[in-house]
């Protein structure tokens, strides 16, 4: 046994060949079903690296960790009853938005979708991965939010969760540059836990790259107008978040969260590709 892990010695030994082999087909599998096919933003393939970080255990660390955070808030009284017509709104809003999930993540048709309002006067908001969503009362209360905006924050999360955002972080930090013996080990079962473990601790605070950002403004973006909401309240969304984090700084949401006028130009540029999604939505 190991010292340090009480698991078998055998179980960090060397991958015999049918593992590696199953390593290479799970990357190769992890592209091939990475984006829709009928996608009108340009997003690329998510990103291999997550591949070598099993999904089930990224969205167990996720459902465990939104649980104790509901916990806590409970326990301060600051989680929203069902009959509270904020949360009511919320989970609204992300009935119109999940049907559009499933085509950026099979996985998603297993996930228990929740959503839940927290009282804090932080202006912040996320979706663990597995699906679990929560809002800040200061989000909506400051920035005074319509609900295409709350559209385009509660969109943008889901879209870091299905693109697996943090299971690539997660994948990364493990060390990219060994990435087939990463791979071997995890399919020994060698890290696992201590990657789940990991994942734990870091979720809510996961500060992701530029590039994860773009992608979620425009996969967000996609989802709120197949669901009816109007693109152009990402624009809108954007300015009010500046004008936020020029008065108040230091936010949550903000810090990870730059809203400079490249994000805002994007997010102009790809209007015109959902308009019509938007526009088909809204008639029916
Ligand atoms: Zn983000």
């Amino acid at each position: 046994m190991c010292t340090r892990c009480d698991r078998p010695i055998s179980a960090t030994s060397p991958a015999s060949p049918w593992q590696l082999r199953r390593a290479f087909l799970l990357i190769a599998a992890g592209v091939a079903f990475s984006r829709p096919a009928l996608s009108q933003v340009n997003v690329g393939n998510a990103s291999v690296a997550r591949n070598l970080v099993p999904a089930d255990k990224i969205e167990a660390a996720g459902v465990q960790q939104y649980g104790q955070l509901l916990a806590q808030a409970r326990a301060k009284n600051a989680l929203a009853g069902d009959n509270n017509a904020q949360l009511q709104r919320l989970r609204a809003i992300a009935q119109r938005l999940i049907p559009f999930a499933t085509p950026w993540n099979t996985r998603a048709r297993e996930w228990k979708w929740e959503v839940n309002l927290i009282g804090s006067k932080q202006i912040n908001a996320f979706c663990m991965p597995g699906g679990k969503i929560a809002f800040f009362t200061g989000i909506l209360e400051q920035l005074k939010l319509s609900d295409d905006e709350v559209a385009m924050v509660m969109g943008h999360e889901m879209a870091h969760a299905l693109r697996e955002h943090a299971r690539a972080r997660m994948a990364k930090s493990a060390g990219t540059g060994a990435a087939l013996s990463i791979g071997a080990q995890l399919l020994g079962l060698g890290q696992v836990g201590d990657l789940a473990a990991r994942a734990g601790t870091q979720l809510i605070t996961l500060k992701f790259s530029r590039g994860d950002e773009t992608e979620a403004d425009l996969v967000g973006l996609e989802l709120a107008a197949r669901a009816g909401y109007d693109p152009k309240a990402s624009v809108s969304l954007w300015n009010k978040m500046a004008t936020a984090s020029k008065n108040q700084g230091g936010l949550s949401f903000l810090s990870t969260h730059p809203s400079g006028t490249d994000r805002i130009a994007k997010l102009e540029a790809n209007i015109p590709k959902v308009e019509s999604l938007y526009r088909n939505a809204k008639r029916s």
